[in-house]
């Protein structure tokens, strides 16, 4: 028998299933309605074969975590699937502000003044509303994006008030190595409080105990594509 890339490769289509499967079932547990969690499939570092072959299976909802790449693969994949949607969810930087709001149908990564302004300036420049999400840096990580907890209130107030923009929901990463149950109710309840009603936090670890905190918005890459080649420079 001939081998070739194929069969080494994950079958995305079922995988897609499991997750959805787990998801269902996860929401069904916390006495939620599955149709109120969103899979974002997290396509970084797969190529456009592999995204396309999730699209054909019919999912239609993805996340980058970097503009440079996603412009590699994202403006044929929409040109071809112009129903599908994109999430930014990697740091954006504020001089590719310009470019993720031509690419992007949402920001899950909004998480300081300087930002929030140059993303409300650019849509209105290209006419184009992308969903906003601020994220919260919940374990205080040095290392990591995010506002800190203690300063998310004021910015959330800021986002709206100074700069005009329509904030969707919170969005978090907890630290490796701690409870994510504490970190998403944490999350929650910082939603909760500011008048919020999406949450966009689990990925392929942890997905099922977000969904009991409240997810709308899950962002599963491994579990659907299959584990990632090594990190490289900027990542
Ligand atoms: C890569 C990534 C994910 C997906 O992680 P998996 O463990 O592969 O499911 C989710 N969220 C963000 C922000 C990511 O960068």
């Amino acid at each position: 028998m001939m081998a070739d890339a194929g069969d080494l490769s994950p079958d995305i289509r079922q995988n897609i299933g499991a997750v959805k499967a787990r998801i269902d079932a996860a929401a069904q547990e916390a006495g939620r309605d599955p149709s109120h969690v969103s899979l974002v499939a997290i396509s970084k570092t797969h190529g456009a074969a592999r995204i396309a072959e999730a699209i054909d299976a019919g999912h239609a909802l993805f996340g980058e975590n970097r503009v440079q790449e996603s412009e590699t693969k994202w403006p044929d994949l929409k040109a071809a699937h112009p129903h599908v949607r994109l999430h930014l969810v990697g740091p954006l930087q504020s001089n590719k502000v310009k470019r993720a709001v031509q690419l992007f149908d949402a920001v899950e990564t909004v998480d300081r003044p300087k930002l929030a302004r140059a993303l409300a300036r650019e849509m209105a420049a290209q006419d184009r509303r992308l969903k906003c999400f601020i994220q919260i840096n919940t374990g205080e990580e040095p290392q990591k994006a995010g506002i800190l907890p203690a300063a998310a209130d004021a910015f959330i107030d800021q986002c709206r008030d100074e700069f005009g923009l329509e904030v969707s929901g919170l969005m978090c990463i907890p630290p490796l190595h701690e409870e994510p149950g504490l970190h998403f109710g944490l999350l929650a309840e910082m939603a909760r409080r500011n008048g919020l009603d999406q949450l966009s936090m689990g990925m392929s670890g942890d997905f099922e105990t977000a969904i009991r905190f409240g997810a709308t918005h899950v962002r599963v890459g491994t579990a659907i594509f299959g584990p990632r080649a090594p990190l490289t420079v900027g990542d």
